[in-house]
């Protein structure tokens, strides 16, 4: 527990860090850009190798801002609209988006408590944690698998805490990871992706929504043997407000 702490501030203060770079980095781009267009503008339609050139330049700006794009999201750390949320509605309401991320090879088995599985928190920072959760899980399978999401309600032992916790599951049949990985995974831009398709910020966001929601998340995994994230999230009583919510449109999950 003291070391999920630990990581925590030291997530925290890496990402105030980050939002501050990104936003200073995002006004050096525009000047990038602007030139760049500006430019572009003074060839006209000449054939100058020179275009090409230019046209790398601009490419790699607008990289650099989809990155500085991403990099802001995760350094917010606003604690959103925090309200009663069931975890099941949440899952059912990204089912057939997941169904869609998966593709035909990967099947998707929902496991879900008879009981609503409430949470005290921002209904979009659940889809986000789950989206990320299925997006990698997606990605460790690339000959196809089984993605399974279930929740249970567990009691809790602690009587400091709350009286029960949630329990959230997201359990892949993919190629797993080796010690070497796992113990990396929760690190900001640590992907083993590659630049052009990690950006080693899915985990670490994750954590961090976790982690200020009070709640914990462990990994169970091996090379071969596919990969389980067990997030325990502190259980909150009442009724929720959004049981009718409508998902949102794809486009408006972060992914
Ligand atoms: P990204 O997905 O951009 O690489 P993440 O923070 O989401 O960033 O994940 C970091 C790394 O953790 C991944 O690059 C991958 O090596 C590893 N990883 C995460 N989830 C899984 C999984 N379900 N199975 C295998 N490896 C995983």
């Amino acid at each position: 527990l003291e070391q999920q702490l630990l990581q925590a501030q030291k997530m925290e203060a890496i990402g105030r860090l980050a939002g501050g770079i990104a936003h200073d980095f995002n006004n050096l781009l525009t000047i990038i850009r602007g030139n760049a267009d500006l430019l572009r503008s003074q060839f006209g339609d000449s054939a100058d190798a020179a275009l090409e050139y230019l046209d790398d330049l601009r490419l790699a700006a607008d990289r650099a801002a989809a990155l500085v794009r991403q990099l802001l999201m995760f350094s917010r750390q606003s604690s959103g609209q925090v309200e009663i949320v069931d975890v099941n509605s949440v899952i059912r309401g990204l089912a057939s988006m997941l169904d869609r991320l998966l593709g035909e090879r990967i099947r998707l088995v929902v496991d879900l408590s008879a009981e609503p599985a409430t949470v005290l928190a921002d209904y979009s920072h659940l889809e986000q944690v789950i989206m990320n959760l299925a997006v990698n899980a997606r990605d460790a399978m690339p000959d196809g698998g089984v993605l399974t999401l279930s929740t249970r309600l567990l009691p809790s032992a602690d009587i400091e805490g709350p009286q029960r916790w949630v329990q959230l599951r997201v359990s892949d049949t993919g190629v797993g990871m080796d010690d070497a990985v796992k113990e990396r995974i929760f690190e900001p831009f640590f992907t083993t992706k590659g630049p052009d398709k990690g950006t080693g910020l899915g985990l670490t966001t994750a954590f961090g929504i976790v982690q200020r929601l009070g709640g914990q998340i462990h990994v169970d995994t091996a090379p071969g043997c596919g990969t389980t994230f067990t997030l325990t999230l502190p259980w909150a009583k009442g009724q929720t407000v959004q049981e009718s919510r409508t998902p949102l449109p794809p486009a408006l999950v972060r992914q």
